[in-house]
């Protein structure tokens, strides 16, 4: 913990990390020794990770990248927090995100931009930029990230880490700051499968505390790993394994660089014995509006709870209750968070709810309806994560549709509930890294992982 902490000083450039606090994060990692010391064995024992800032912990304050919630302390842990403090891991700190989790490149915190360590003129993606920058500089072993249009698989892509975004349920949401609900799932991101099986071990589970979490018993994510596939040998690990390749991932908007690489590591799949198929999920394009119309609605009314009276920031001036409310969420929030809350509010409105929310709620059911008549066809999904690699910090800033296009191979997952992951594949244009996709169906988790890691 000491050296990484040394690490994280050196590495101030990057902005990683929003919190740090040594003598907490020494206090646990003493806590681990005593474990270790009167016998106690388990795979995060001892192991230091860092947390995104958008899980609440009692012993650092939780931010999620805004102003408003600048200082703030909780006064519990998130479940993610206590599970992996009780599997022994000691947290180092909180990671840099997008404020509220919106965002693709980690230049919508109010604590600044997050830098790639490949190359830091580029961004790391988002919005858990912030922790897949310090797992790519090994400033953690491995961080929590939490994916709801593609936050932990992007990122992972982008700065050549391994991230996976379980089956929506699979880990409680309870202590998140909640961005949309029905799409927000916490996971694991780290450099390599079986380091992410670890954690996921370690946090996956039912709570009654989040009655979305789903009630299956404890798995060890890591039992199959260096297994070959059922019905496969040692030499072709993965026979028999039908690879679907969307032909929608594909198209005319995938850059060059990033296909060479994806199809790369498909030829390598195909020498472990796995056999790729055509398949297509014709509404693929159509996530975008969907996501951006359901992600905003569900934004806006979790973020009505920041009125400057039970949480958060609270302008100093004002008139009466309206004025405060007014003027505590113009300054509280910056303007991406500010331009869902106005999207999500439209889209809600009389008038219009059907014309667009209930609409994307249709569309939402046949994009998850497509996936499973590929999942007849096939037994995993690949494809790209990202459809180039990381851009120029700045470069799409100021023009949030071309960074919401960014999303495409990301979001119908998420709305699906499906569980996804990102596994680095070689690089790219400029030597920036490339993430191949892994789509799974529902809680097809522990094989996902086994495929990785036969990869890496
Ligand atoms: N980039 C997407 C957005 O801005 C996804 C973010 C996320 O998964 N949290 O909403």
């Amino acid at each position: 913990a000491r050296q990484y902490l040394a690490r994280i000083e050196a590495a101030n450039a990057l902005n990683a990390y929003v919190s740090v606090d040594a003598a907490r994060t020494l206090a646990q990692a003493a806590a681990a020794d005593a474990r270790l010391a009167a016998g106690e064995r388990a795979p995060l024992l001892g192991v230091p990770i860092a947390h995104k800032d958008v899980f609440v912990t009692r012993e650092w304050p939780s931010t999620a990248g805004s102003k408003m919630l600048a200082g703030y302390r909780s006064p519990f842990d998130a479940t993610v927090v206590a599970k992996l403090a009780a599997a022994g891991a000691v947290c180092l700190g909180k990671t840099n995100m997008d404020e509220f989790a919106m965002g693709s490149s980690n230049e919508n915190s109010y604590f600044g931009p997050v830098r790639n360590p490949w190359d830091h003129a580029a961004v790391p993606g988002g919005s858990s930029g912030g922790s897949a920058a310090a797992v790519a500089a090994n400033l953690c072993v491995a961080a929590t990230g939490t994916d709801t249009g593609g936050s932990i698989r992007q990122p992972a892509a982008l700065t050549g880490i391994t991230g996976i975004k379980p089956t929506y349920g699979r880990v409680s949401r309870y202590g998140m700051i909640a961005f949309a609900s029905s799409l927000d799932q916490a996971g694991p991101m780290a450099r390599s499968a079986a380091d992410c099986a670890h954690v996921l071990s370690a946090i996956a589970g039912v709570d009654p505390r989040d009655s979305t979490s789903i009630d299956r018993d404890g798995e060890d994510f890591a039992r199959h790993l260096d297994q070959p596939l059922a019905g496969a040998d040692a030499a072709r690990p993965l026979a028999g394994l039908r690879i679907g390749l969307p032909r929608e991932y594909f198209g005319d908007g995938l850059s060059a660089d990033v296909r060479a690489a994806v199809e790369q590591a498909l030829s390598v799949y195909r020498s472990l014995g796995a056999t790729l198929v055509d398949v297509s999920l014709p509404k693929t394009e159509l996530s975008i509006p969907v996501y951006y119309v359901i992600a905003p609605a569900e934004a806006s009314s979790n973020l009505s709870r920041f009125d400057g009276v039970r949480f958060g920031h609270r302008a100093a001036e004002y008139g009466d209750l309206l004025d405060m409310y007014k003027k505590s969420r113009a300054e509280g929030f910056g303007a991406e968070v500010q331009r869902r809350i106005l999207v999500g509010a439209y889209v809600l409105s009389h008038g219009y709810y059907d014309a667009y929310y209930l609409q994307a709620q249709r569309i939402r059911r046949i994009i998850a309806d497509d996936f499973q008549k590929a999942f007849a066809e096939c037994d995993v999904l690949m494809g790209p994560v990202s459809p180039t690699v990381a851009w120029n910090l700045g470069e799409k800033q100021d023009d949030p549709l071309s960074m919401y296009l960014a999303d495409v191979y990301t979001l119908s997952v998420s709305l699906a509930g499906l569980p996804g992951m990102s596994v680095p594949c070689g690089f790219g244009a400029g030597d920036r890294p490339v993430g191949l996709q892994i789509i799974g169906n529902y809680f097809d988790e522990a094989r996902m992982l086994q495929i990785a890691h036969a990869f890496q």
